[in-house]
């Protein structure tokens, strides 16, 4: 029987020793209180391994096979709602079945409170059936765990100290539908006018004098859109007015948990939200993707007004990694399929996998792969214990030693309690690092391979039959959603480069070590990696004095005295870092090669088998960390003052 899972030699290095399980369980399984719950990590991992193990057999078997008629049949709009063909119904119940929308959820709100690291897995080998099918179980369960991490964050959830066990929760009943694959959720952010630019969101929530909140405006490209429970973020009142318009800002953006139908007992629906359709697109047609009309609807607000930005951010990091271990998915189908066929097909006397061109793309995918994978284990471990440990840390029990009899100290417990906040925090911060690296690479990688897929197939790549070019279609949507790749580049720079003027010397010393470590090392292996990193820290360093030396001369002719006020304190991210957001994608790229290739150099250390790996890696990374700092440091001048030119004349034409 065909198994995602079992044909895959480095996805099953993550399953084992590639991730520290153990950490994932206890944070997850609260210390193993649970009345029904693990006693050790043993059992956590056994099961862990069997869930992964049936959905590579589900994905495998169940759904690849059907990946092209449900490309071919796809959702319809039909008397105003959605309608699925039952190929894809049947999907569903299976995955209902399974117990997949629940999975990360606590035992006594239905799930089996499994760590969200084995969700994203399971999302690898989902996607690589077929990407719309993925975007289902993400969009599905995601939403029911979004429910509980936002009342958790909100405080409306309480948690017995005793047990570990949910004992309150706000949306029990919603959690419930979604959990048993009854309803839908959706997070519904873009509009008409506005997709990455959320300032201009228009969408608003009212309250009247008796305390109940509505939604007023109309959202686009929702995944999922058709489903009953939306988190939508829409804007509220600053004192009597409710600003709207291009500049409106962030800071009155609130979220809201909204119904989009109430079932009544005859089993119809009555709408609350209009559907306005279910979008034609260019691929993933197994999802739907909603346009629908809020007017007046009854929402509950969640948190405070004005906290939509900041909880849309937490639920975003989980989305990114969602996008991660899609994309990953389809590479892996992108590079299988390439192979099969590259291993069959003969041109001028052999098979084309041995022409040395194709040989070297089918490398380079394999090579890739290895590296994506690590970036989003690593991103998605560090989210996942950082996050739990700053949600539940104050209330776990103290970890036993390794082999110790599980009694923990009263002592270690106040230990614990002080060190756990800072333990997240650290966690958190290599999370924050690595997570828009990867929803940046992966999605453009995939973008590539399933074009090298497609040319790997000549003619026959063009032709429906093969499947090579809906891999593309459905690729090409990856660096769109959940935030554009160009986005991501300017959060990964910002969040760089801000932190590198804060502290200059803290960065001065870090690139200092880097050159230091690139000639003395003695693993030629450490020398490699931090040769890598010292380019990757002078192209930052190159384009900070760049961003300050342009702000030097306009502060020039001030007294030398107010200087660093002008320079820190009217620091003015549009204008003063322009320079920065020209590089940002190269920056990016330069970036996601240093963290992949610092995360190998680890596991070779540990697990020496994979060092051959890292020298695969970089013998591609290395030239181009040189490409595109050079890149970084002779392009883009001229252009960056064209666009000042256009931006002055603009603003002296009022
Ligand atoms: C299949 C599909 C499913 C989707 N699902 C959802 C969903 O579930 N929920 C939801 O809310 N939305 C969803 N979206 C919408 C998606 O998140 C937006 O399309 C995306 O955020 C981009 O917004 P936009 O389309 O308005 O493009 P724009 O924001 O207009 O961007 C156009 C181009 O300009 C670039 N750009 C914009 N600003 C800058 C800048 N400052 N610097 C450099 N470049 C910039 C962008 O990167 C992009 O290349 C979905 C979209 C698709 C196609």
């Amino acid at each position: 029987m065909a198994n995602f899972l079992d044909d895959n030699t480095d996805l099953n290095f993550y399953l084992g020793p590639g991730v520290d399980w153990d950490t994932l369980a206890w944070v997850t399984e609260l210390g193993y209180r649970h009345p029904e719950g693990f006693r050790d990590a043993e059992q956590a991992k056994t099961f862990y391994r069997e869930v992964v193990s049936a959905v590579g057999a589900f994905a495998a078997e169940e759904i690849a096979p059907w990946a092209a008629e449900i490309d071919r049949q796809g959702v319809r709009f039909q008397n105003g709602e959605a309608s699925f063909p039952p190929r894809l119904e049947a999907i569903f119940a299976k995955m209902a079945e399974l117990d997949l929308f629940g999975l990360t959820l606590p035992r006594e709100l239905g799930g089996t409170n499994a760590p969200l690291l084995l969700y994203f897995v399971n999302g690898e080998l989902l996607a690589r059936a077929d990407v719309s099918v993925m975007a289902h179980h993400g969009f599905h369960g995601g939403i029911a765990m979004a429910m509980l991490v936002l009342s958790l964050l909100e405080g409306s959830t309480e948690i017995d100290p005793s047990t570990g066990q949910v004992t309150r929760t706000r949306w029990p009943q919603e959690i419930a539908d979604i959990a048993s694959g009854r309803a839908w959720g959706s997070m519904d952010i873009t509009e008409p006018d506005a997709g990455s630019d959320m300032a201009a969101l228009r969408t608003v929530g009212t309250q009247d004098a008796e305390g109940r909140w509505r939604v007023k405006g109309q959202k686009i490209f929702i995944t999922s859109g058709h489903g009953k429970y939306h988190f939508v973020i829409a804007r509220t009142a600053n004192g009597d007015s409710t600003p709207v318009g291009e500049n409106a800002g962030l800071k009155n953006l609130s979220m809201f948990l909204v119904r989009a139908y109430e079932d009544l007992p005859d089993g119809s629906r009555k709408r609350l939200a209009s559907l306005d359709r279910i979008e034609e697109k260019l691929g993933h047609h197994g999802s739907a993707t909603a346009a629908l009309t809020f007017d007046d609807t009854p929402a509950d607000l969640v948190g405070k007004p004005g906290d939509g930005f900041k909880l849309m951010l937490e639920l975003m990091n989980h989305a990114r990694l969602g996008v991660g271990f899609e994309a990953i998915g389809l590479c892996e189908s992108a590079l299988r399929m390439a192979r099969a066929y590259a291993a069959e097909r003969r041109s001028m006397g052999k098979t084309i996998d041995r022409h040395e061109m194709i040989a070297d793309y089918l490398e380079q995918m394999e090579i890739d792969i290895v590296g994506l994978r690590a970036l989003a284990m690593h991103a998605a471990f560090h989210e996942e214990v950082g996050h739990k440990l700053e949600l539940f840390g104050t209330t776990l029990p103290p970890r036993p030693p390794a082999h110790s009899n599980g009694n923990g100290h009263r002592n270690g417990h106040n230990r614990h309690a002080a060190g756990a906040a800072e333990t997240a925090r650290r966690h958190r911060a290599e999370a924050r690092r690595a997570l828009p690296l990867l929803k940046y690479l992966s999605a453009e990688k995939a973008v590539e391979m399933a074009r090298l897929c497609l040319q790997i197939h000549g003619g026959n790549g063009y032709m429906r039959e093969y499947g090579a070019e809906k891999l593309l279609r459905d690729a090409l949507v990856l660096p769109i959603y959940e935030g554009t790749s160009q986005i991501q580049a300017l959060m990964a720079t910002k969040d760089t480069l801000g932190a590198i003027i804060k502290k200059p010397q803290a960065f001065l010393k870090r690139l200092a070590q880097a050159r230091w470590q690139s000639m003395t090392a003695r693993d030629p292996r450490e020398r490699r990696v931090a040769h890598l990193t010292y380019l990757g820290m002078a192209a930052q360093q190159h384009v900070v004095r760049h961003l300050l030396s342009a702000k030097l001369k306009s502060v020039r002719a001030k007294p030398i005295t107010a200087w660093r006020r002008e320079i820190l304190g009217r620091w003015n991210p549009r204008e003063d870092f322009s320079y920065a957001l020209l590089h940002a994608e190269r920056l990016t790229r330069l970036a996601a090669d240093v963290e992949i290739s610092r995360i190998l150099l680890g596991q070779s250390r540990r697990h020496p088998e994979r060092g051959p790996l890292l020298d695969r890696y970089l013998a591609r990374a290395e030239p181009r960390a040189r490409y595109l700092y050079d890149e970084i440091k002779h392009t883009g001048g001229p252009l960056l003052g064209r666009l000042l030119q256009t931006g002055a004349a603009e603003s002296a034409r009022g």
